[in-house]
């Protein structure tokens, strides 16, 4: 890795800074790919926790890594935690946001040492990167990590101060721009809706309007989306809000393109996969992504829901969501229990990779927005059980928008209740063997034949991509 004479002659310079959680860093890795085979010299920043996991996404290409110091003595935040993925509780996600302010002055610095910068593609996270790019004069575009349609509906709730109006957290409120819209305040989280008064409020509503500020200020958004899917939410954010949304996705290489052997040693679920599709058996895929926390007596209610539904299932356990200390599951005997039908997994698995396997037929997961285009494109359908942030928006759009799911059933019927086993177990046997569910899933292939369309050469992610690469270049 670094720089060549060779990319001293390519057509420009790309500063990619990710923040620091795997869900805001896949996409703008995959993007760093992108870059560099359109013969663009990439650099990217991290810290040093999170440096290995980046150092393997780039491996043999010619991307420079750069790791800045993370600010320490964050009295909130414990030693060593680089990453939203890693904090004991969601709750820290402010002042971790917060801190890194204090990473400016050496991302300057670093900046001073390397070729010319043609633009940069910060998280919208990193509010500070604004200053920084207008101290070197080079564009800077924001990645947020959201579709156009939860970025609008959120974008025009907020607004117009729509929440406001509401008398209960039960109450219909209709998005009056997009008036089939109908959302309640329980799809938001607290901070968002201002319903706090403490210390955490007001270090949210800071750092929401700090980074929504200087996202407007930017040259443009990088959406890990295709125009196809929410043409007229994209179309809606660039005529009637901006800065102009650039849908450059879905924002992986399809698994397709990548074989088995890339995995290394093989991990046990290729093979637990391989043999159900041999015995003809569909599996149903479960995960929540690198955040969610879920509690002990949520996991106890998952096992069984999925135990009673009697479907083939290969379900994810991220360490932060079973913790030894409080877990009442025992996942040998569960495992035991289900006998070969339902796999129970703890360490990261190459997700793209288990939902393109021809046996998945079927995904629980909590809608966060990469999980859903990697879906989306795997043309698996979603039973949606959304937990935070845009997750309650991203489900209404796969169930509602384009009806590639369903939804699970919350014991209060609100969108992030708690779910109870036989609300599970219903819903799954819907998705699985239900008319409701084949109706998803072929919506859901229909998709991904148009999103593999969009990045193929000559399709709209393919195509925004060149005029972005060739407006910003031919400034520079
Ligand atoms: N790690 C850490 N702080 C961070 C990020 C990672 O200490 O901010 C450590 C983490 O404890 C683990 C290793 O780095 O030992 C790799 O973490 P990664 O997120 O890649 O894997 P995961 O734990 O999600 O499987
Ligand atoms: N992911 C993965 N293996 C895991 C857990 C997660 O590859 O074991 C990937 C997943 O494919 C997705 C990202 O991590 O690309 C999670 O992002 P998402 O937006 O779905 O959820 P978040 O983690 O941000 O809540």
């Amino acid at each position: 890795m670094g720089y060549s004479s060779e990319q001293e002659h390519n057509d420009g310079h790309v500063v990619l800074f990710p923040f620091m959680s795997k869900g805001h860093t896949i996409p703008l890795l995959h993007l760093a790919h992108l870059f560099l085979a359109r013969r663009l010299c990439v650099t990217v920043f991290t810290t040093p926790a999170n440096r290995s996991f980046i150092d393997q996404y780039l491996a043999d290409t010619s991307a420079t890594v750069i790791s800045l110091p993370f600010p320490q003595n964050i009295p909130e935040i414990p030693a060593g935690i680089e990453s939203t993925d890693k904090l004991p509780s969601i709750d820290l996600f402010y002042p971790f946001a917060l801190a890194t302010i204090h990473m400016q002055f050496d991302f300057e610095r670093s900046l001073t040492t390397l070729p010319r910068v043609t633009f940069m593609v910060s998280d919208g996270f990193f509010w500070w990167t604004l200053d920084s790019a207008a101290k070197f004069g080079f564009p800077r575009f924001v990645f947020y990590g959201f579709g156009n349609y939860a970025l609008s509906v959120s974008s025009f709730v907020s607004q117009n101060r729509l929440l406001h109006g509401a008398e209960s957290d039960d109450e219909l409120i209709t998005v009056t721009r997009f008036p089939w819209i109908k959302i309640t305040k329980k799809y938001f989280d607290d901070a968002f809706r201002g319903a706090d008064h403490n210390r955490q409020a007001s270090q949210a509503s800071e750092f929401h309007v700090m980074s929504v500020v200087a996202a407007a200020r930017s040259h443009g958004m990088i959406v890990n989306s295709f125009y196809e899917l929410e043409p007229m939410f994209t179309d809606y954010w660039n005529t009637e809000c901006g800065p102009r949304a650039w849908c450059v996705g879905p924002l992986f290489h399809l698994a397709q393109d990548e074989p088995h052997d890339d995995l290394g040693d093989k991990p046990t679920w290729v093979d637990w996969l391989d043999k159900k599709l041999e015995e003809g058996s569909k599996v149903l895929y479960v995960a929540f992504g690198s955040q969610a926390a879920l509690s002990a007596e949520q996991i106890q209610e998952i096992a069984l829901g999925l135990e009673n539904s009697m479907v083939n299932f290969l379900w994810v356990i991220r360490s932060k969501q079973y913790s030894s200390d409080t877990a009442t599951l025992d996942i040998k005997a569960f495992e035991e229990r289900v006998k070969r039908r339902g796999m129970v997994v703890k360490e990261w698995v190459d997700q793209k990779w288990i939902l393109m396997h021809e046996s998945v037929q079927g995904f629980v997961s909590h809608c966060g927005w990469n999980s859903v285009m990697e879906s989306i494109c795997a043309g698996v359908p979603i039973l949606a059980w959304p937990m935070m942030a845009d997750q309650p928006i991203n489900a209404k759009f796969v169930v509602e928008e384009v009806k590639v799911g369903l939804r699970v059933e919350t014991c209060d019927g609100s969108p992030k209740g708690f779910v109870k086993s036989e609300g599970l177990e219903k819903m799954v046997k819907e998705l699985m063997e239900g008319e409701k569910g084949e109706k998803a899933r072929r919506e859901a292939k229909k998709l991904a034949e148009v999103a593999r369309k969009a990045v193929s050469e000559g399709g709209s992610s393919w195509s925004t991509l060149q005029l972005l690469i060739d407006e910003t270049t031919c400034n520079k």
